[in-house]
This record gives structure tokens, sequence and C-alpha cells, in this order.
């Protein structure tokens, strides 16, 4: 049913152009051509073609993103979003007392208990934004988003009109971010809220808990995997890469040992839909829509190719003779094709983290 529902608001979204220019892709929304628009499940979508992926939760309590793209698209992300959370008002949530995917309800909110007169006319704001490393294709369009949101909370007590949407990242990020104390990107692009530790819990947004977790160097040192509790949809960035071998940021803390524990750790969270494609869904840093069985195969590749490099170090081989052993071609058609991530700088990223000795 709720494959039905997913088609339906494709159909709309989509409709408004047919009647200017012809059938446009599926999927594709109006005013936003580069940008392609999936719902996952729930309230929970993803946004590909603006650089790194994005995750959206849009609903009655409004907007919440994972990662905003690239600066350069930063205004069609914007556009497309706000797009969308007209559509999603627009489409309307289930009937009250319809709540979760097994009764046939494709939209579902702890705002279905509440009377349908005070259901909100127009789309909330966007509240809140996380950012899952502090790679340049993902907080891109944090300062012109941000700016254009406004958050939940006390911090819009002191100033309502002045204060955008929250960023919320992993405390490395923005260190990262301020090299030395000197920020490099504009103040608005900066994390407001960040945290140490194993994980954050994010207010209970558009009916479920969103759970933010620190994966410790994985593609950087501040990575973070963002679990929609409800829908069941894990937004995972750079150290989960379906397309190509994961980007290893040494510079900024990444390592071969924490991609392969945090693709385990992932294992651990996702559950898997019996005989079927479905279960747990995870958004990747970059590459399609994924699931356990997908996540199971990429924790593979990286565990082999981290076996392969260390196995070879061990002999006594120099990291130019294992880049021309040829140890990647089984995985190079399928993640070896990317121009400037080249296999030849995904066994470099391995060769130079994996702990001496090993
Ligand atoms: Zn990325």
């Amino acid at each position: 049913m709720r494959g039905l529902g997913a088609f339906a608001l494709v159909a709309l979204a989509t409709a408004s152009l047919t009647a200017q220019s012809g059938p446009p892709a599926p999927g594709r929304v109006e005013g936003a051509e580069a940008l392609r628009v999936i719902p996952i499940r729930g309230n929970v979508f993803m946004i590909t073609g603006a650089g790194g992926n994005i995750a959206a939760s849009i609903g009655r309590d409004g907007t919440m993103l994972v990662d905003t793209g690239s600066t350069a698209m930063a205004e069609t992300v914007l556009q497309t979003v706000r797009d969308l959370e007209r559509r999603v008002m627009a489409t309307g949530l289930p009937p009250r007392g319809c709540v979760g995917v097994s009764a046939g309800c494709t939209w579902w909110s702890s705002s279905n208990f509440l009377p349908s007169t005070v259901a909100p006319p127009a789309p909330r704001p966007i509240a809140a934004i996380v950012n899952t490393s502090a790679s340049a294709e993902h907080i891109g369009g944090n300062a012109v988003i941000a700016s254009a949101g406004r958050t939940f909370g006390v911090r819009n007590l002191l100033d309502r009109s002045q204060l955008g949407a929250w960023i919320v990242a992993h405390e490395n990020v923005a260190t990262r971010l301020s090299p030395k104390g000197v920020p490099s990107v504009p103040a608005a692009a900066l994390p407001s809220e960040v945290y140490f530790g194993d994980e954050k819990k994010l207010n209970f947004f558009n009916g479920e808990a969103v759970v933010v977790t620190h994966i410790p160097r994985a593609h950087s040192d501040g990575d973070s995997v963002v679990h929609f509790r409800g829908s069941d949809v894990l937004a995972a960035g750079d150290f989960v890469n379906m397309a190509h071998y994961p980007v290893i940021d040494v510079e900024r803390g990444g390592s071969i040992q924490g991609v392969v524990d945090g693709a385990n750790k992932l294992l651990d969270i996702t559950v898997v839909e019996h005989m079927m494609e479905g279960g747990t869904m995870i958004v990747p840093g970059h590459g399609r829509l994924i699931d356990t069985a997908d996540l199971a195969y990429y924790r593979d590749m990286v565990t082999i190719m981290r076996d392969r490099v260390r196995e070879l170090r061990r002999r006594g081989m120099s990291l130019e003779q294992i880049q021309r052993a040829g140890i990647t071609r089984d995985y190079d058609p399928r993640f070896g094709r990317d121009a400037t991530w080249t296999p030849a700088r995904f066994i470099e990223a391995i060769f130079r983290t994996l702990p001496t000795g090993s």
C-alpha cells in the first residue's frame, strides 16, 4: 500500500510539468529538473542530484533535512523542498487513527490524533538541518537553507525573526570548519548545535524519534548517521557510498577501520524484510537508496579491501606495489569508475590508515 502512496505522490509531483512540456521523467519536481525526489517511507524522502544525497522529513511539524547539497545547488534544493512541502501538505495525511504502514497508512504522525480543524493550512518552516560530515557537497546549502528556516525550541524565544533553522552536527564538524578558530565557511553555515559522545536524540519530529549517532573515524572524525526510527530510514553520510569506493578523508581523521566498523554498526540496526527488498532503508552519502542486503555487500567489500591491503603490506610490499597489484579488479566495475576518487587513491587511504603492525 505504501508503494501505491509513493507512486501517487510522484504522479502529483509531475502533473503540473506535463501540461507545459510533455511527460517528464518520473520523480522529477517542477522547477528543479536537476534534482530527483524519491519518497522512501512515511514522511521521509531522498533528494538526489545536489552533490551529496539529502534526506528530508516533511510533515506537520515542519521539515528536517539531513545535509544540504553543494553551495551551487542551494537555491534549487530550497525550491525543491518548498515544492515538496506544499505537495505533502496538499496530498494529505491519512485519516485520524491511521497509524503505521501495516495498516496501509502512507502518511502518519502523532498529529493524526489532533482534531482535523487544527491542521495547519500551510507548510511549517524548515526547522532543522543535520550534517553527516564537514564535506563541501553536504554542507554547501547550509547558509541559504538555514536562513530560510526557523528552528523549534528556546532559541527562537530570543528573536524569532533572526534565527534560522538549527544546524546540528558532531563537534568535530564544527572544529574542521573552523581551523585554528577561523571559519572556512560563512558563519550562517556553521553548526549551531553540536554534540559529542555517541549520540544525540533530537526532538520527536513528524511523529517519530530522530536519533543522531556518531560513527568514529570513518569518512572523517565527525561522521553522523541519522535514524528516523518510525519510518526506519537511516541517512548514513559519506562512509556509505554506492557511487564509488568510500572517500576516506585522512586529513580529517578518517580511517578504513572506521568505515568497516561503521558499516557493521549500521548492520546491527537494520532489519530485513522477509524475502524482498525493503526493511530498513539506508540513504548513502552518494549513489542509490539501499537496503540491508546492499549494505552487507558493501560491508563485505570494504572489509575485503582492507584485508587485501593489510596482507600485501604484511608481505613487505610498498604502497606503489600494492596499487599495481590489481587487488581492486573484481570490485572496480561497481565502485572504481570515479575519475577523482580512483582505486589507487582508495588503496592509499587504506594503506595510510591501517594501524602499523596490523
Ligand atoms: Zn559526499
